[in-house]
């Protein structure tokens, strides 16, 4: 799913994007000509190794994702805000949720079995 900046306006535009099991939906704002807002979730579930004994289980999503888009270098001063630059003018949704899960998957995570291992271990 892309998404051309300039279709954005004040009102809230919905859109929905999944990529395996991962499910993305949410709602783009225009907030000045040249940034918008995304706040969205991401649900479903991403196949993940265990950091500790790196079999694949499927972990379940429950994010919040908000963050900005700036059509082009963004030049604001507000440094607190996540902006993610856009380019072409062109907002690629498959690309931002990649990112997102990828993200997700470089958090520490271990599987139901290994969960406590190390506070459980016996000597
Ligand atoms: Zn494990």
């Amino acid at each position: 799913m892309k998404i051309a900046f300039k279709k954005l306006s004040s009102q809230s535009l919905h859109f929905e994007v999944n990529r395996d099991n991962a499910f993305f939906s949410g709602e783009l704002t225009l907030k000045k000509s040249n940034l918008a807002q995304l706040n969205g979730t991401i649900t479903g579930s991403i196949s993940t190794p265990c950091d500790l004994c790196a079999e694949e289980v499927e972990r379940s999503l429950n994010e919040e994702i908000a963050f900005y888009l700036s059509d082009g270098i963004y030049e604001g001063s507000n440094e607190w805000m996540d902006v993610v630059e856009v380019d072409h003018s062109i907002i690629d949704m498959n690309e931002l949720l990649r990112s997102e899960i990828e993200l997700i998957k470089s958090d520490y995570f271990c599987c139901k079995n290994c969960e406590g291992t190390s506070l459980d271990r016996e000597f």
